[in-house]
């Protein structure tokens, strides 16, 4: 059997430095989350940085805006949220509906606020190796590897995936730690050819149970960081009956490797924490 990465006992661990970080600050900081629209699994997600935030000692701000909200009016609120002490972080969950542009939008939020790092500004930064705010899925992968000790230094690591807010970001993180870094995309030709001479292979593609073995090395370590419901026909309506998987068929990768992460409570749970993590450091800007 292969080593489970536990997210939620990674998570436990990082967590007590947190609120032991929490305490010590002048004010309780405060995140503002911006959904505009209904997305449910959105809301999902929603609940648990609520919930997670509550359990660090921080305060959360959730600002819900209609589906129909026109850009305008979303910027003002962004300008609200920016011009208020006591928020240090203000993150726009996304999806937006289509008639949005999402980057736009970030781009609206003060860089020193931008906790998930994805602004123009912050994305320069970390590309020039000098992150203000590593996006919290990108930090919840390397504090995932140095708990459970995985040297990334001189290894062959895979990402698979190439968006500013996962695959990117993780994807730098990993260079500036010194591992050998491809990435691959929808347009690599060879992937599988690449996967399978890497000794870690990290996937962000947003495709339900996507890699299995044939494309893995035996012995490598797999981060699974895909996160997809299938839900049944009937299920539709029901989102807690829908079935969490990841980008990685598990079950089948599971003979060939040395450790992976599962899904749920993988790295779904680092994320949030980096992301409160990413909080406390603005507050201290
Ligand atoms: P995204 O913006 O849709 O990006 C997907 C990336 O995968 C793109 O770069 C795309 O390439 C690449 N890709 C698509 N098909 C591929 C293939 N066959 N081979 C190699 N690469 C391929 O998605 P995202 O926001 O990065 O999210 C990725 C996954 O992570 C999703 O399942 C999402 O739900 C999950 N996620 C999890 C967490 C967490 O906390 N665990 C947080 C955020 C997201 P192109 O650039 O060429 O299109």
């Amino acid at each position: 059997m292969p080593q489970i990465l536990d997210g939620k006992i990674a998570c436990d661990f990082y967590k007590k430095t947190l609120v032991e970080r929490v305490k010590k600050l002048s004010f309780t900081p405060t995140i503002s989350i911006i959904q505009i629209g209904d997305n449910r699994e959105s809301a999902i997600y929603i609940e648990q940085k609520k919930k997670f935030g509550r359990t660090v000692g921080v305060n959360v701000s959730y600002i819900h805006l209609p589906a129909e909200a026109v850009f305008d009016e979303i910027a003002r609120v962004i300008g609200e949220e920016n011009s208020k002490r006591e928020v240090s972080g203000i993150i726009i969950q996304s999806p937006v509906p289509a008639h949005l542009d999402f980057l736009k939008l970030v781009n609206l939020i003060d860089p020193k606020r931008d906790v998930d790092g994805l602004t123009d500004e912050n994305q320069k930064l970390l590309a020039e190796g000098k992150p203000r705010f590593i996006p919290a899925t990108a930090r919840g992968v390397m504090f995932l590897l140095d708990f459970y000790k995985i040297p990334v230094k001189g290894k062959k690591v895979t990402v698979l995936g190439r968006s500013r807010l996962v695959g990117g970001p993780i994807a730098r993180m990993l260079e500036m730690k010194g591992a050998n870094v491809t990435v691959c995309h929808s347009k690599t030709p060879n992937t599988a050819e690449v996967t399978k001479q890497s000794d870690i292979v990290i996937v962000a593609v947003g495709k339900p149970e996507f890699i299995n073995r044939s494309y893995i090395k035996a012995g490598a370590v797999v981060i699974d960081v895909g996160i997809n419901s299938l839900c049944g026909e009937k299920l539709e309506e029901e989102i807690s009956k829908c079935k969490l998987v990841g980008d990685v068929n598990f079950g089948n990768v599971s003979g060939v490797v040395s450790a992976i992460t599962p899904v749920p409570g993988g790295v779904g749970p680092m994320t949030v924490l980096s992301l409160f993590d990413n909080l406390v450091s603005a507050s201290l800007n």
